[in-house]
């Protein structure tokens, strides 16, 4: 099992998509859900009983999550020391990745930063310095000996052109990474979409830039045997090679990968803090083995793509945010994804056949925060 375990609800950016989002959704009411909007700033309960959560599990995965989870160090290296997991791993925004110790960064399974692409766009979305700092960062880590696997985990939305930053981020001169992933910021607002251009840039530049990016994806392994770890991309193709053909949602929500707030209770995802009708029990009470599932509901279930798909957000799902004729240019998108790993897929096959790239080097530790399906 994957548990989310959100140390702290506080973060030390004001981004764009998040920040920005929330100031200009004021006046929601959260369609009737019943929140707890009281929760502890940090981790209010004893660790040991983190630590005797976890041991019900001895394929325990813990992520530390926020807010961001680096404003409490010293938390960290507590569940860190404490806590017998069988892998540790982080979601950060980077800024603060060099006041972590590298004995205890160096025992990081995963890195997920978040980074936008160049410079530019991710000063433009995280706040001007950003990316300096978690370059920097990186930079630090790897010195410091963190051999560990590190993805770009990039939000992206109407000023992201797809293509451009993704290809930047895995070819240049200042940081390339080997692993991306990517998530579309749609469906997680409540009145967003009025004021945004999804329609307009999901259209001509996120759909056929996923196009020519698979594309680039093949023809880089045909070109240097290697497969880039950009992961929507190669879960679903991963899917396809193997013969999988019903799939849970990709990012293990409600089923595999469950999240703790701060509190102690346990949700099916961290976006989904605070949702009372949603708590599946708290971690001094509950087996984690035993947790009860929830699972997408329409209209997934009902889509012709949900085999492959697997649902894209049990958020989203749930709580509906944006309404049936937005969320469906959302599911267009997934589905251009879907057709275009599908339509290089011969190429793939192709190329594991002549011993160019091995079936191998598409698996990857699922349920990692990569969601797949973006
Ligand atoms: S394409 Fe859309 S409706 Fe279909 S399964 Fe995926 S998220 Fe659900
Ligand atoms: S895709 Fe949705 S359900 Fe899954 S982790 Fe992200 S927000 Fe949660």
């Amino acid at each position: 099992m994957f548990f989310h375990v959100i140390v702290t609800n506080e973060c030390n950016m004001q981004c764009r998509y998040c920040f920005g989002e929330a100031l200009e959704d004021t006046g929601d009411d959260f369609a009737g859900f019943d929140i707890d909007y009281s929760l502890p700033k940090r981790i209010d309960y004893d660790l040991a009983l983190l630590d005797k959560f976890c041991k019900h599990d001895p394929d325990c995965v813990v992520t530390f999550y926020g807010g961001e989870p680096l404003l409490e160090v010293d938390l960290i290296k507590q569940i860190m020391d404490r806590v017998k997991a069988q892998h540790f791993m982080i979601q950060t925004n980077g800024l603060l990745l060099d006041q972590l110790e590298s004995k205890y960064v160096n025992r990081l399974h995963t890195i997920l930063v978040s980074i936008d692409g160049d410079e530019d766009l991710t000063d433009y979305y995280r706040g001007k310095g950003t990316f300096t700092k978690v370059i920097s960062n990186l930079k630090l880590i790897r010195q410091n000996g963190f051999r560990g696997e590190l993805i770009a985990r990039m939000t992206v939305m109407e000023q992201t052109d797809i293509l451009k930053q993704v290809t930047w981020l895995t070819d240049n001169a200042v940081f390339p990474f080997c692993s991306v992933h990517w998530q579309l910021n749609a469906g997680f607002w409540k009145n967003d979409f009025g004021r945004r251009d999804f329609a307009e840039w999901s259209r001509d530049n996120c759909n056929p830039g996923i196009r020519r990016l698979a594309k680039f994806w093949v023809d880089n392994m045909e070109s240097d045997g290697v497969v880039l770890r950009l992961y929507p991309l190669l879960g679903i193709a991963q899917s396809i090679l193997s013969g999988e053909h019903h799939s849970l949602l990709r990012c293990g929500g409600g089923w595999i990968n469950y999240a703790i707030q701060t509190n102690g209770y346990i949700i099916s995802c961290p976006t989904m803090w605070g949702m009372k009708d949603y708590y599946l029990g708290h971690i001094s009470t509950t087996n984690p083995i035993e947790l009860s599932r929830v699972l997408v509901k329409e209209p997934c279930t009902e889509c012709g793509s949900y085999g492959l798909c697997g649902g894209r957000c049990l958020y989203a799902n749930i709580t509906k945010r944006w309404d049936s004729n937005a969320y469906n240019l959302v599911c267009v998108t997934v589905r251009n994804l879907l057709d275009a790993v599908s339509e290089e897929t011969p190429r793939i096959e192709k190329l594991i056949k002549r011993g160019r790239i091995r079936v191998k080097d598409f698996d990857f530790i699922r349920y990692n925060g990569c969601e797949i399906i973006p």
